[in-house]
């Protein structure tokens, strides 16, 4: 990297400023933020967003499915852009920083070579993409799924919320129904900026997570069915009763991530008896097992392990049980140069930092399909996201932004 590349710094208190700024839109009681997707308040945010990138020099383009991207021109006229973003609208209950906070950097990106005078060979760009979230529009990271190919546009602007409004309506109304097609275009290279929303980086006291993918992830039900019977006069030898299969199954489910190491994950987040009542022995129990891995051989032996412990634990007590996998996301492995410009770009600032896999899905899973793509995580206090108490420190937010600083200018290239 060039003594040029590395010099300039961002301005970490404009970036903070701007941070509580945009939290001002949805803030809650709680000092989170609501600023759920196509809401008044989702406008507000984004309108605040252009008259930053305006008052920037930006060129804007809104596409056919709300997604922003707000661009700095570059030397060559040509060049594919450096792109940049992630996502403006919260959960109902969320914080100030998830998704926000990559957006306002890859902003200050800009204003800091603004400031500088310095200009890159190819344009920098940074985008909002629409509904990441995905809470009142039943399908995260949807922007992004919609511009990479991944979902009909038709599909997208018909999906509603619970008062039955539409997306399409709804980006209508704020006016952010934009001209541009909604489909990919040659970007040279892309960044994602996050909290990590886990607890890794805090407990391990490290300032940046060089993040070279996303893990594989899926979705089971768990279906065991026994037989309803008085819960006294049927002596415990003689049921069939699925709740025995479950205590063996837990276990075994529990052991078999444990066998597959410190990455798996193995979560039993539903459990329901059924019919339900307090003296008949279920006839039948369900749960559902959500199976996460960053390496393919091991996810798949996490979900041969599920199909086999609940045979298993049926066979033992003549049950019949079935498992059926109703949700899966494929893991993603980053791009090698992106997440060695993000490498180099921690090096040369000598910020504390490991290479990690995220966990949970982001906009940039989707970009990978089309994109080189990388991601950076800054630590979150507890790793605690998706809650109004979600927070990051003015120096964590600094460090992680001069990060995509010079990643971004690695990719770019600075014109001498
Ligand atoms: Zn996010």
């Amino acid at each position: 990297m060039t003594e040029t590349a590395t010099s300039p710094r961002i301005n970490g208190t404009r970036l903070w400023d701007r941070l509580q700024a945009m939290a001002d839109h949805g803030a809650t009681v709680n000092g989170g933020c609501n600023r759920q997707a196509l809401t008044d308040t989702d406008r507000a945010g984004r309108d605040l967003f252009l008259d930053w990138c305006r008052e920037a020099g930006c060129t804007i383009r809104i596409d056919a499915i709300g997604n922003i991207f707000a661009r700095r021109a570059g030397i060559d006229a040509d060049a594919a852009p450096v792109l940049t973003g992630s996502h403006l609208d919260t959960q109902p209950t969320g914080g100030k920083y998830d998704g926000v906070y990559g957006v306002l950097a890859g902003l200050e990106v800009i204003e800091t070579l603004n400031d500088g005078d310095i200009h890159t060979r190819h344009p920098l760009e940074v985008v909002v993409w629409t509904n990441e979230e995905g809470c009142r529009f039943d399908t995260a990271m949807m922007g992004s799924a919609v511009w990479s190919g991944g979902m009909p546009l038709a599909d997208a602007c018909a999906l509603t919320d619970r008062e039955d409004r539409n997306v399409g309506d709804e980006l209508e109304r704020i006016g952010y129904r934009g001209e541009e097609p909604a489909e990919p275009f040659p970007v040279h290279a892309a960044f994602e900026l996050h909290i990590e929303q886990g607890p890794v980086l805090e407990a391990e006291s490290l300032e940046i997570g060089v993040v070279t993918g996303v893990q594989h992830m899926s979705r089971h039900r768990v279906l065991i069915n026994g037989v309803a019977t008085h819960a006294g006069p049927t002596p415990m030898a003689m049921r069939r009763d699925p709740m025995m299969a479950l205590a063996t199954l837990l276990p075994a489910l529990f052991a078999l991530a444990a066998e597959q190491g410190p990455d798996a994950r193995v979560t039993c987040g539903f459990v329901q008896a059924r019919p339900g009542s307090s003296n008949t022995v279920p006839e039948q129990v369900e749960l559902t097992v959500d199976i996460r891995h960053p390496e393919l051989a091991r996810y798949r032996a996490l979900e041969a392990g599920l199909e086999a412990a609940v045979q298993d634990a049926c066979a033992r007590y003549q049950l019949d049980g079935r498992v059926s996998r109703f949700w899966e996301a494929p893991g993603v492995t980053f791009d090698p140069d992106c997440v060695g410009a993000v490498a180099a770009a921690v090096e040369a600032l000598g910020y504390s930092h490991r290479e990690m896999v995220s966990g949970a899905g982001h906009d940039a899973c989707n970009l990978a399909r089309v994109a080189p793509t990388s991601m950076i995580f800054i630590p979150c206090e507890g790793g605690i996201s998706h809650n109004e108490a979600e927070a990051i420190t003015p120096t964590q937010a600094e460090h992680g932004a001069n990060v995509l600083l010079l990643a971004m200018l690695e990719r770019a290239g600075v014109a001498a």
